[in-house]
């Protein structure tokens, strides 16, 4: 049990990669604590979670607004107790290029994916700080460093969460807490199954494994860097992408 009496809060995990990450982490012993904008989904997935033998609740939030950050993180300590690590997980995209991109659209993948990130990691390290240990785990993407036609919102908000990582990781070292970044290429969730079969050919075309990853296949990395089997590794991003890119 890699996580036995850690507490986890994830954000974005009704589904998709979040629900993966947070049910390796069940598995391993970790209550969990499911914070996302779709709170029924939410709390299905905290009930699958409870019976695998752990503690779980479901919280809706939306990561971008400051009060509901608060409000959540309140819930969670009061429920399960100061948390161990947190994982930056929710995520949107508004796609198009930078001439048809609105304001909004811009905004709003910011406002999710980077603010969102930025707000969840300020509670968090509040905590983290007084107990002298915590791993943040942000989930970034390999559009962060390759960029990618179409996404430019998206790119900036996952580059930026590069920066994050690692002045956090620098900030707060001596305090204990570990800050990394998981940058995942194509893997089949909601969020891709939205792209046409050309676009999906494409990009199979451009990964040297041949195939597109899993959302399990993101969580192992997220596990490693959860457990204690990466204690002396802080400021890293662990790329799980094929081989897409290098
Ligand atoms: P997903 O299936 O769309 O799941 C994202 C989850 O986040 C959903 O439950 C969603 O709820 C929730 N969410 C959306 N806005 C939120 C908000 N404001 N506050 C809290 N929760 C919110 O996406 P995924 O594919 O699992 O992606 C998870 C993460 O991995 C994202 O950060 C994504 O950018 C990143 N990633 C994914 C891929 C990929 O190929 N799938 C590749 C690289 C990186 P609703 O469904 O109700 O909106």
């Amino acid at each position: 049990m890699k996580l036995q009496g850690n507490k986890v809060f994830i954000t974005g995990a009704a589904q998709g990669i979040g629900k993966s990450i947070a049910l390796s982490m069940a598995n391993e012993g970790a209550d969990i604590g499911i914070a996302d904008v779709n709170l029924e989904s939410a709390e299905k997935t905290a009930q699958e979670i409870r019976g695998l033998g752990v503690k779980s609740i479901a919280v809706r939030l939306d990561v971008s607004k400051q009060d509901q950050v608060v409000h959540a993180f309140e819930v969670f300590m009061k429920e399960l107790g100061a948390p161990d690590v947190l994982v930056n997980n929710a995520g949107i995209t508004r796609d198009t290029v930078l001439l048809r991109m609105k304001e909004d659209d811009w905004d709003a993948v910011l406002d999710i994916n980077l603010k969102g990130s930025f707000l969840c990691c300020k509670e968090a390290v509040k905590i983290m700080a007084k107990q002298r240990y915590g791993k943040i785990i942000s989930i970034s993407s390999v559009v962060a460093f390759m960029g990618n036609a179409g996404q430019i919102n998206y790119s900036a908000s996952k580059a930026g969460l590069i920066g994050l990582t690692k002045t956090i990781a620098k900030d707060y070292a001596s305090r204990g807490i570990r800050a990394n970044a998981v940058a995942p290429g194509f893997i089949q969730t909601a969020m891709t199954d939205i792209l046409s079969d050309t676009v999906r050919e494409e990009m199979k075309r451009a990964i040297p494994l041949g195939q597109f990853g899993t959302p399990d296949d993101v969580a192992d990395a997220v596990l490693f860097l959860a457990s204690k089997a990466s204690d002396y590794i802080t400021g890293q991003v662990i790329h799980v992408n094929g081989g897409m890119y290098m």
